[in-house]
């Protein structure tokens, strides 16, 4: 999660935590590594850690640099993708993100699904029904081990 939106829609946030799900680090306002100084970048991400408290970080666009990487990893679990839904695409259309979705993800597979306007038709869609589609084959969704060391 990007922290400035936490902070414009913390019912939303507490919506999440209380339903028990997984949050992770997004950045404070969503940054590219590679066009910020790394004491910019990791204030930005320290700065989310303050409210969202987590292991996890993704680096935002996946744009981080080695150094960024090295640095982050020690206080991170950093968490990048193996499957894009495209749902951001405007030129892209429901069933076909959703297509996406089932012929590229397997067993542990991260999916990149967007909570913005842009992507909504797309993602509430492509996720719904993906979740069906694995649940019917036996798949479950559990929180990442790595939350509770
Ligand atoms: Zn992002």
């Amino acid at each position: 999660m990007v922290t400035d939106n936490i902070l414009k829609h913390r019912d939303v946030y507490q919506q999440v935590i209380d339903e028990g799900h997984a949050v992770g680090n997004h950045s404070h306002n969503h940054i590219k590594g590679w066009k910020h100084s790394d004491n910019d970048y990791f204030a930005n991400v320290d700065k989310a850690n303050n409210i969202i408290k987590s292991k996890l970080f993704r680096p935002p666009y996946g744009q981080i640099t080695p150094r960024q990487i090295k640095f982050l990893a020690k206080k991170y679990e950093l968490i990048m993708w193996s499957v894009l839904s495209g749902d951001y695409d405007k030129n892209t259309s429901p069933k076909k993100c959703l297509n996406n979705i089932i012929k590229n993800a397997k067993s542990g597979s991260i999916i990149v699904l967007h909570d913005n306007l842009k992507a909504e038709k797309n993602m509430l869609f492509a996720l719904e029904e993906s979740l069906k589609h694995f649940s019917e084959l036996g798949y479950r969704f559990d929180k990442l081990s790595v939350l509770y060391e």
